[in-house]
């Protein structure tokens, strides 16, 4: 088979072949889509209890296979064992809020003379979702469930090194009773099978995550079509830390390290009030220097590879090696290792400061007052999340009111929740997947007038 037409999954932390994979090509998306536009009628049709049941008993196989997930995900994505085994959790607990939704999808009854008005949320029909390889199953769940839930059928293509979990995902779908060709996992190239799923016209949204590159892309592709899109993209968040706040709980490396920094919602601006920039710099160095990297499969270990060679290479291209920076350690030998750095001489224009970099860096860049902060936290052409630390109630609420991003936390460095809206300002995204409107995304509104003016019998 040429390279075009399978796909070889790595183990990144030791760089073994897990597995190889069929690389779907156009013929195979026009197939999917077909047979999941005929499931999706059926679909549609059932009655919503039926539904929401059968997405219920989809969650049970989940549950008990949530160990088995999670070490799929160690193998092909390197991910901690306790993180992988909450991902595996987080599909599980999104199958059981989107399934409540499935009853709830109301339409509103509007007053007009000379009738009754009344709105329905239909489904649209066929989904493509297209997901990265930084959080396999908890992105393939956030696009297709909801999806699901609300009526439509999905295909969903996972990223080139991360197709297995989606593809058990799907295995476990059917063997929950969910109609065949339903939700069809199919892998393959992002310009092959990625472009076919994106130009197809019987395709009627993508969801899009990944880089704002890809991104931009798929938009342009879409607007051909007049398709919508959600799209959810790249960050470079800020932490922003003032002097009167609890710099210990702050400074917590894991809100950059967390998945070996390739989070989207990684704080990676660790932006410090100067008079305080001292002793963030010292508090920062002890954290770094106990971060233990290694095996992901050992539970004693806080952060594991990066993706891939590519990755590695390319977090390494924001590093020249005689940058002034903060070092933590990692192991060699086989396996894509980065240790944890924060880089302490960069100007905030600097590409390191400014660029994605998508790996466990960071920089630490000072501001005088409140103003400097927003503006500097602002200053970036993404929008998707950070941070505020501060013990200041009314500077709290006035910089999370200034912050142009999506997803703030005040005095904490919280995670994505699947019960609130999730998604990007700016060039981070366009619309929003999760939270209680997380199905109406995936369908229209339709407005039906019935008129009360007939002639009296
Ligand atoms: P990527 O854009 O390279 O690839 C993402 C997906 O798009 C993959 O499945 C890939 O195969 C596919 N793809 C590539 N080219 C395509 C094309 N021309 N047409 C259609 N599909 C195509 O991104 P990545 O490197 O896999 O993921 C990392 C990026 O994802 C980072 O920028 C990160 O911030 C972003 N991300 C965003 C969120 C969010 O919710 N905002 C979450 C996770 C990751």
């Amino acid at each position: 088979m040429s390279a075009e037409h399978e796909l070889e999954v790595l183990n990144p932390a030791t760089e073994e072949v897990v597995a190889t994979v069929p690389a779907a090509d156009a013929a195979d998306v026009d197939r999917a889509v077909a047979r999941a536009a005929v499931a999706q009628r059926s679909w549609a049709a059932a009655a919503p209890a039926d539904r929401a049941r059968l997405l219920r008993r989809f969650a049970d196989v989940v549950d008990t296979h949530i160990e088995e997930l999670a070490q799929l995900e160690v193998r092909e994505a390197g991910h901690l064992l306790g993180n992988a085994r909450w991902e595996a959790g987080n599909a599980r607990d999104l199958l059981l809020y989107a399934a409540g939704g499935a009853e709830r999808l109301l339409g509103r009854q509007i007053p007009v003379p000379g009738g009754w008005n009344v709105t329905f949320q239909e489904p649209l029909g066929v989904v493509g979702v297209i997901a990265p390889w930084n959080f396999p199953m908890p992105i393939a769940a956030w696009g297709s469930f909801p999806a699901l839930a609300a009526g439509n059928a999905v295909v969903l293509k996972p990223a080139e090194t991360t197709p297995l979990t989606a593809l058990r995902l799907a295995e476990l779908a059917l063997e929950a009773g969910l109609p065949e060709g339903l939700f069809h996992v199919l892998p393959g190239y992002g310009h092959i099978a990625g472009r076919a799923l994106v130009d197809h016209p019987d395709v009627a949204k993508l969801v899009f995550t990944g880089s704002t590159r890809t991104g931009r892309e798929v938009m342009e592709r879409c607007a051909r079509l007049v398709k919508p899109v959600t799209l959810e993209l790249g960050g470079k968040s800020p932490n922003i830390v003032f002097a009167d706040a609890d710099l210990k709980s702050a400074i917590d490396p894991f809100s950059f390290l967390d998945n070996s920094g390739q989070d989207c919602c990684a704080r990676t601006r660790i932006l410090v009030q100067e008079s305080v920039y001292d002793e963030v710099r010292d508090l920062l160095a002890d954290a770094l220097s106990t971060v233990v990297v290694g095996d992901p499969a050992d539970e004693k270990t806080q952060m594991g590879p990066l993706i891939s060679r590519q990755q590695l290479d390319r977090v390494r291209s924001f590093v020249p090696e005689d940058a002034p920076a903060l070092r933590g350690s990692a192991p060699d030998g086989p396996g894509f290792w980065y240790a944890p750095t924060v880089l302490t001489g960069e100007r905030h224009d600097s590409a390191a400061a400014r660029e994605e970099i998508f790996g466990p860096v960071a920089v630490l860049l000072p501001f005088t007052d409140e103003q400097d902060a927003i503006r500097l936290a602002n200053d970036t052409p993404y929008g998707l999340a950070g941070s505020l630390w501060t013990r200041d109630l009314g500077r709290a609420l006035r910089v999370s009111q200034a912050v142009r991003a999506g997803n703030l936390s005040v005095n904490s460095h919280s995670a994505v929740r699947y019960w609130t809206p999730f998604g990007g300002f700016k060039q981070s995204g366009v619309g929003r997947e999760l939270g209680p409107d997380a199905l109406a995304a995936f369908t229209e509104t339709k407005n039906v007038f019935i008129s009360t003016e007939g002639s009296a019998q």
